[in-house]
């Protein structure tokens, strides 16, 4: 894996040695409520993924609050003998309701499944927790939540190391335009003529975000959306890179039924991958 850019390591120094409670904020990115009736929530904070479990939750108040894609602080108990910190009380932030919408709930759960994959426990990184907070914001708000998922995967796995090679993933010649059909790189035309599919050359906006989407800003980003008809290219390229380079993200298959085309003919890529 990637040297992890923007994070240090931060351990708090005397969690070792003794009991003691703190308070974090974070999302909520997971959710499980085991046959006892706890809550097992991994939450997304600026200090690092927390695991913690609130006993007997689901008879509770903190049922509610800790709901998937929910802002919520929390007051923990840790203990030595324990990795899983206990959740004494809990108190709402914020809550996205428009996320539950099913145009708008598939690229939320995404977003999340890649947050998840590409953040440890124990890296501290505010700008992780600011940018994953910030896409759950826009899928919320925006009239285009298609576009702010992929804007977002990409800045995500920016952030985290990820980035498109700027040489062809094969022969590494110089400047390739050609769609990579395995890792969602980028070739070029002597190597993507090659392919069982030989791709056609990537439209010129797609290949400038697939190129340049690291470098710019969100905000840059958002103002020069791709036009419909390009995106499903795009999806596809995505749903490789990640495939490849992070692993199994399960979320796809929804996100076809929201995405102005399908991602992927569901079919097709399973033989690929089988
Ligand atoms: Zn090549």
């Amino acid at each position: 894996m990637p040297a992890l850019p923007d994070m240090h390591v931060q351990r708090p120094t005397d969690s070792r040695n003794r009991s003691r409670s703190i308070n974090r904020s974070g999302i909520v990115m997971r959710r499980r409520i085991m046959p006892k009736g706890d809550i097992i929530v991994s939450l997304l904070t600026p200090q690092g993924k927390i695991k913690a479990i609130a006993r007997g939750g689901v008879r509770g108040e903190q049922a509610s609050r800790l709901n998937l894609f929910h802002h919520v602080e929390v007051q923990l108990y840790q203990t030595p003998q324990s990795d899983l910190a206990t959740i004494q009380q809990s108190v709402l932030q914020g809550a996205l309701p428009t996320l539950a919408q099913p145009e708008r709930h598939p690229y939320a759960h995404l977003l999340t499944e890649l947050a998840d994959s590409l953040f440890q426990e124990g890296e501290y990184s505010q700008s992780a927790f600011d940018l994953y907070a910030g896409s759950l914001r826009g899928v919320a708000h925006q009239a285009d939540p298609e576009w702010v998922t992929l804007v977002m995967s990409y800045k995500l796995l920016a952030l985290a190391g990820f980035t498109l090679r700027p040489l062809c993933a094969r022969c590494g010649a110089a400047e390739p335009q050609y769609p990579d059909p395995h890792g969602g790189q980028l070739l070029c035309m002597r190597c993507a003529a090659l392919e069982h599919n030989a791709p056609a050359p990537h439209p010129s906006e797609r290949l400038e975000f697939l190129q340049f989407a690291h470098k710019h800003t969100v905000k840059m980003l958002m103002l020069s959306p791709l036009p419909r008809p390009q995106r499903p290219g795009l999806w596809h390229s995505l749903e490789r890179f990640v495939t490849t380079q992070v692993g199994k993200v399960r979320s796809w298959d929804a996100v076809s039924t929201q995405a102005s085309a399908l991602i992927h003919p569901p079919a097709a890529v399973r033989h690929k991958q089988g």
